[in-house]
């Protein structure tokens, strides 16, 4: 089989020429093999990856890729049943030819078709690297190729059609995209973990030994699909998309002895052929497990109307898919603190540069918290919020800083951008001008994109917001607890990193930056308004706001970054080393100077005040000092202005007596 070329293809006689034994030999075969897919975020060669120490990666596939995955699954669908397809009434037992109840134009009768409603692609260079060696093993084992599936599958039109999603296939070895139907949480392990084939048929039957056991028709491969009544996946099967190198094929319809003549050798695979094509493997290396479609099922009876509707809204995983606990349920139980790993941890802090725009803070350390608990609370914040304010929420603040921060790293650098003659493209480039993204490396750039920007729900104004604190606060929040502010009934958040990093106190240079999903709601002047959940305090010249976040629940503390920076180290040594408190009087009347004016102060008070003039020193820091403080209220200039006006909000008396 293999892909038709171009010409032969509309001409459906040759198209429907009956297969003959391959005769593609190894030095034609597609030079890629090799390196990994070309449309993954990881598709360098394997020794550069080894070098880098390997990746294991889920990443959602755009929407733009889900009508590949659809007319798949369109044209693998067969209106058949078996004795496999679970009685959805759980009345009929088993028999052969399948129960009434799921047969075509039965109550509720064969599904009669699948709607995708997310895709996860799978990119492990691990499973990927042993899949491919196996593959190689085989292709030696065969130097004649092998007889070729007939007819071809029935995902192979689709498969060659769209190369930008199904990367090239190895006709030689009868290499193909199959199905296996699971449940969602199984479908994710063995995404992660690879096929258990020890633990393969103990459920299903084995009819031809035990094996990974999967489908040319989405119609075999639903027999098998579970959802998770009244749980959160209710409603929702999985079903793994998987590149399967078949080999030579020992086509039966029985065969009690086929794993045994595959692991003899004569055979590398079986072709059950009943009333489904089915496609059994006996080492878990000969597949490859690409892709998790989630899709829901609809009956004959299923109204349209809802079917399109379930289409629009996109569909997330339970909890954020770069978890590592993203396959575990939340009624189980978890919470780890995770430290990201070198390519994690480089990205961040090149996220810190970017929020800062200058590279003046080290990053320590970079943990990611997962937590069933504090997730949980987040996710029925957010559903409680949704029903409460539904449509009504028109001022679209977009608190989106945070996210084109994030954005801004996660695009390839621009080749063009750095060179003399600068990039022709400009602003409408696809790739990155960003100068601290320039130098990430593919690992880093692909750590980066597992940060789940898309997730984010504008309606309630959810978003990435930083939230300073010192060390110990950092332990206080990853434990659920929201600091309220000691001032106002809420807690604040930042679009800005740097301005964040001034109101905190540090020691010894070190302060932590904790980025949290926040679940703003609705905007208001006032937050002691019963529907206002959240107000903006500042907005700073660049248009990044300070926002007050009346609920602490509708926060999650998903990254704590610890970071130094020498400058602030320096700063608290000046601080601490001054002799005299001076009073507010005094402090007013220095701030009226400039640096190199006379006054009443030494050189290094008038160098402190300067500083803190110039916005660089940390202003809780010298809270110790109360007159200070109390004088560096006053001018309101140096707070920046009031700004709910210019994002169009009503000015509310209220919330001119805060500051
Ligand atoms: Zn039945
Ligand atoms: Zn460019």
């Amino acid at each position: 089989m293999g892909c038709a070329s171009s010409s032969t293809a509309a001409d459906p006689k040759a198209a429907s020429a009956p297969a003959t034994e391959s005769t593609t030999s190894a030095a034609t075969r597609n030079p890629g093999d090799d390196g990994y897919p070309e449309y993954w975020y990881h598709n360098k060669t394997a020794d550069q990856t080894a070098n880098a120490g390997g990746f294991d990666d889920m990443f959602y596939a755009p929407d733009s890729e889900h009508h590949c995955f659809q007319e798949m699954i369109e044209e693998s669908y067969v209106p058949k049943t078996t004795q496999d397809r679970p009685c959805p009434k759980g009345t009929c037992g088993k028999k052969p030819g399948g129960c009434p109840c799921n047969q075509p134009g039965g109550d509720p009768g064969l599904p009669v078709s699948f709607h995708v409603q997310r895709v996860i692609r799978v990119e492990s260079s691990e499973l990927w690297d042993r899949y491919q060696k196996k593959k190689r093993s085989i292709i030696e084992a065969r130097p004649g190729g092998v007889e070729a599936f007939d007819p071809p599958v029935k995902t192979n039109n689709k498969a060659c059609e769209y190369t930008g999603t199904f990367a090239p296939l190895d006709a030689s070895v009868n290499e193909v995209y199959a199905f296996h139907g699971t449940q969602v949480r199984f479908a994710l392990s063995i995404a992660e973990n690879a096929f258990r084939i020890d633990l393969a048929g103990s459920s299903t039957g084995t009819l031809y030994g035990r094996g990974a056991y999967l489908g040319e028709s989405i119609s075999k491969a639903d027999e098998y699909a579970k959802d998770e009544p009244g749980g959160y996946y209710d409603g929702v099967f999985a079903v793994l998309v998987c590149r399967v190198v078949m080999g030579k094929l020992n086509s039966t319809s029985f065969d009690s002895k086929a794993a045994e003549k595959v692991k003899a050798g004569q055979f590398d695979s079986t072709c059950g052929t009943r009333v489904f094509r089915e496609l059994v493997i006996y080492d878990a290396d000969q597949c490859y497990p690409e892709y998790v479609v989630l899709y829901k099922r609809k009956y004959a009876k299923d109204p349209e109307e809802e079917v399109s509707k379930t289409r629009k809204r996109r569909f997330f995983m339970q909890v954020p898919l770069h978890w590592r606990n993203v396959a575990t349920d939340l009624a189980a139980g978890f919470r780890e603190e995770i430290e990201l790993p070198g390519p994690g941890t480089s990205w961040m802090q090149c996220l810190v540069n970017q929020a800062q725009l200058q590279p003046s803070r080290t990053l320590v350390s970079a943990i990611r918290l997962e937590d069933s608990q504090l997730w949980q609370r987040y996710v029925q914040f957010k559903a409680a919020l949704r029903s409460r304010i539904a449509d009504q929420s028109e001022d679209h603040l977009r608190l989106n800083f945070v996210e084109k921060d994030l954005r801004a790293l996660m695009k390839r650098p621009c080749k063009f951008f750095r060179t003399p003659r600068g990039c022709k493209s400009g602003d409408k480039c696809r790739f990155s001008h960003n100068e601290f993204g320039a130098d990430l490396d593919d690992l880093s750039l692909a750590a980066g994109r597992r940060l789940p920007v898309d997730e984010l729900d504008r309606r309630l104004h959810e978003g990435f917001l930083w939230y300073p604190c010192t060390e110990a606060e950092a332990i206080d929040i990853s434990q659920g607890n929201v600091k309220k502010d000691e001032t106002l009934p809420g807690t604040r958040f930042y679009e800005s990193l740097q301005t964040a990093l001034k109101r905190t106190t540090g020691k010894d240079g070190v302060k932590v930056a904790v980025l949290c999903r926040v679940m703003c709601g609705l905007p208001g002047v006032d937050v002691t308004d019963d529907d206002t959940d959240f107000m903006i305090i500042e907005t700073d010249e660049s248009g990044r706001r300070e926002v007050l976040v009346k609920d602490g629940s509708g926060v999650y503390p998903e990254y704590r970054l610890t970071l130094h920076s020498s400058e602030d180290e320096e700063t608290e040594k000046m601080i601490d080393s001054m002799d005299k408190v001076p009073t507010g009087a005094e402090c007013a009347s220095t701030m009226m100077l400039s640096k190199r004016a006379p006054n009443p102060f030494t050189e290094t008070h008038a160098t402190i005040f300067y500083n803190i003039l110039q916005d660089t020193v940390v202003y809780y820091n010298v809270r110790k000092y109360s007159t200070m403080y109390s004088a560096l209220r006053l001018p309101r200039s140096w707070h920046g202005a009031w700004s709910a006006q210019s994002h169009g909000l009503r000015q509310g008396r209220s919330s001119s007596g805060y500051r």
